[in-house]
């Protein structure tokens, strides 16, 4: 446990149980949401210092690229236990932008996919996932009464609905208007369709923009992909949004990873169409990120927009997601790789 993952309540009942003064918990919660490591804090007595250490967070911002062309930041945040993990910053007009990650690695095995390739190595605690926050609010000069960021996005390595206690604590955390009070509806999770899960986080009350990793239109080419597909078919993915927007009203993303002859044909579109008709959805179509390690290639920014094209005359609500700070890193997930193998 570290101090990180409990609500300022908790923190207060942690130090009251230490025989130290309620108020106390409060200046520690403070401490911790304006990003300060245990060095940094000044306002309290060093008995009560050493008395927290084994608990307070050591989580540390160990390297930042800044893009040149766009502003785009890319962060990698080391934990205690020297585990590391990115995060991205984007600039955009209404606000900035910042892509999490919620486990060291992956187990979800997706093969287009740099977090996957040595497998799951640890889930990140509430308080992990909530450091990435707080350490590049404070980069931005901000703290707790000063949010420098806007929206964030569930979308670095691991996968939320994996580690879902964790991330539910986090969600809670992160919008309490005791923290940094980020609404749940500028906040997307991302999954590649945990469907049970799906439906847990409707009925658990959260109001998350809830984004499905879907990337094939049938279950025979998403299975050449993404092994999950075994497990949940493209049809009761669909059915767990609509629950998720019949108890939400918030409308669902798809995110579409466009390969070159693999999904990518008209027929992929009109299948496409044929499904999410009746949804109320949006699709993000991407350019596949090429990842040294796998032989998947990308179509190319242009088959992209014809690809929405196709799905705009079919009445979906479809776009290409803008891809950002590409002079920095690879690929989604290289980062962390490139930063293991000493080349950044
Ligand atoms: N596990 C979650 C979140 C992490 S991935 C999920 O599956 O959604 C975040 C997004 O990046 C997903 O939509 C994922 O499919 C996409 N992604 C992963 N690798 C990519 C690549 N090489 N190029 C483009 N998008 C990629």
């Amino acid at each position: 446990m570290i101090l990180a993952d409990l609500s300022l309540q908790e923190i207060e009942d942690f130090v009251v149980k230490k025989g130290l003064p309620k108020f106390r918990g409060r200046q520690i919660f403070d401490a911790i949401y304006n990003g300060k490591g245990l060095n940094e804090i000044s306002n309290l007595p060093k008995n009560l210092l050493e008395e927290i250490k084994a608990f307070y967070p050591k989580y540390e911002i160990v390297k930042k690229l800044v893009s040149k062309e766009d502003g785009t930041a890319k962060y990698i945040f080391r934990f205690d236990d020297g585990n590391i993990v990115e995060g991205v910053l984007m600039n955009y007009k209404y606000g900035k932008t910042l892509c999490i990650s919620t486990q060291v690695g992956c187990r979800m095995g997706c093969k287009f996919c740099a977090s996957t390739l040595k497998g799951l190595i640890r889930n990140l605690s509430a308080g992990e996932i909530l450091g990435q926050v707080l350490l590049v609010n404070k980069d931005l000069g901000g703290g707790l009464k000063d949010r420098k960021i806007t929206n964030i996005v569930l979308m670095g390595s691991g996968e939320p609905l994996d580690n879902y206690e964790n991330v539910a604590m986090f969600l809670k955390l992160i919008s309490s208007s005791d923290g940094l009070n980020i609404s749940q509806r500028n906040i997307s999770l991302s999954t590649c369709g945990l469907v049970p899960k799906i439906y847990n986080l409707a009925d658990d009350g959260f109001n998350v923009t809830l984004t499905i990793s879907l990337h094939a239109s049938n279950d025979e080419v998403r299975k050449q992909t993404m092994p999950i597909a075994n497990r949940y078919s493209i049809d009761e993915i669909i059915e767990a949004c609509q629950y998720y927007f019949n108890k939400t009203g918030r409308r669902v993303v798809f995110e579409y990873t466009l390969i070159k002859g693999l999904n990518d044909g008209k027929d992929c579109a009109n299948e496409l169409i044929k499904r999410l008709k009746k949804l109320t959805c949006h699709i993000n179509v991407i350019p596949l990120n090429e990842v040294k390690e796998r032989k998947l290639k990308s179509a190319t920014r242009k088959e992209c927009y014809e690809f929405v094209e196709l799905l705009e005359k079919g009445e979906l609500s479809a776009t290409v997601r803008r891809t950002m700070g590409e002079d920095i890193a690879g690929a989604c997930g290289q980062l962390r790789n490139s930063y293991l193998e000493g080349k950044i």
